[in-house]
């Protein structure tokens, strides 16, 4: 039996406050037990960084689901996306409104293996055939998002953080990760950050580990974060060097942000060149930690 793991993570960028770094930690940690109960009770590190995934994008204090931020037209238009280890099977949805979950229509998207990534219209037309309900743009939509989205146009606020993502190995040893945001906040209608992209904003490989990036999309789409970590992993460094060698590689392009990792041992990697990063672990024997600062040098 391997020593399983899991790993969240709810955004990397600048700090609002102690107490909304704090709250960021502890909203972390509740969902990493979500996913520790799957896999203590022997569920697939899939299973588990989904449903860790679920509870991140259902509490309003994160920029995913409910509480996503805004386009520079204030709609909503979210990125998630999921991939297990084991097959490197993937699927992911882009600029999607309407849903409430989009890493369950993701996780659909993965199951049904025609595609890998469905956007826009398309992909919200996918989720109502797959029985999604319909979900109001106006109930992901919450008052501290909107609040912000306006101070951010008159430039009194920095664009807040708050994308969410999972990695896990089980105690078979495959490794899962899921990547869900709102996006950056006054993006252009349409826009596609490295959330949803497999190696961009996560990459999963049994051989490797699993990754899920946050930060400046633009950048870590072309730095390819998650698979530049996961490459790491398979030369061998364990899961904090190769996220730590991710994020200064990601600084050299001019980036900003941040990226957990699982390693096939079960070890856990957290990296940011950015002020604040709120992240949870929890090991195998039940050992948690939760934090909101994981600056690298
Ligand atoms: N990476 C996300 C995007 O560019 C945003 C973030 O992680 O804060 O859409």
């Amino acid at each position: 039996m391997r020593r399983f793991t899991i790993v969240v993570h709810g955004g990397a960028g600048a700090l609002a406050s102690e107490e909304r770094g704090r709250a960021a930690a502890a909203g972390c940690l509740e969902a990493a037990r979500i996913g520790h109960r799957i896999l203590a009770e022997g569920g697939s590190a899939l299973e588990a960084v989904q449903a860790a995934c679920v509870a991140l994008e259902d509490n309003p204090l994160f920029n995913a689901g409910t509480g996503s931020c805004l386009n520079e037209e204030g709609r909503i238009e979210m990125d998630a996306a999921i991939m297990e280890g084991t097959s490197r099977r993937a699927g992911g949805v882009a600029v999607i409104t309407g849903v409430r979950n989009p890493i369950l229509v993701a996780r659909r998207v993965l199951d049904r293996g025609r595609h890998v990534l469905l956007a826009g219209e398309g992909a919200e037309r996918f989720a109502r055939a797959e029985g999604f309900a319909p979900y109001p743009p106006s109930l992901l939509l919450t008052e501290a998002a909107l609040d912000r989205w306006r101070r951010e146009r008159e430039g009194t606020l920095p664009p807040r953080p708050g994308t969410v993502g999972a990695v896990a190995i089980d105690r078979e040893g495959r490794v899962a990760a899921a990547t869900s945001t709102g996006g950056t906040s006054g993006k252009a209608p349409g826009r596609v950050g490295d959330s949803p992209i497999p190696g961009a904003g996560l990459y999963a490989d049994d051989a490797a580990g699993a990754v899920s990036a946050t930060g400046h999309g633009e950048t870590i789409l072309r730095a390819v974060l998650s698979r530049y970590v996961c490459d790491r992993m398979a030369a061998g460094l364990p899961a904090q060097q190769a996220v730590e060698e991710g994020i200064r590689e990601l600084g050299r392009l001019g980036g900003e942000g941040g990226a957990i990792a699982v390693d096939p041992a079960g070890r856990a990697g957290i990296a940011s060149n950015t002020p604040f990063m709120s992240w949870a672990v929890i090991e195998a024997d039940g050992r948690e930690s939760s934090g909101h600062r994981c600056r690298i040098p």
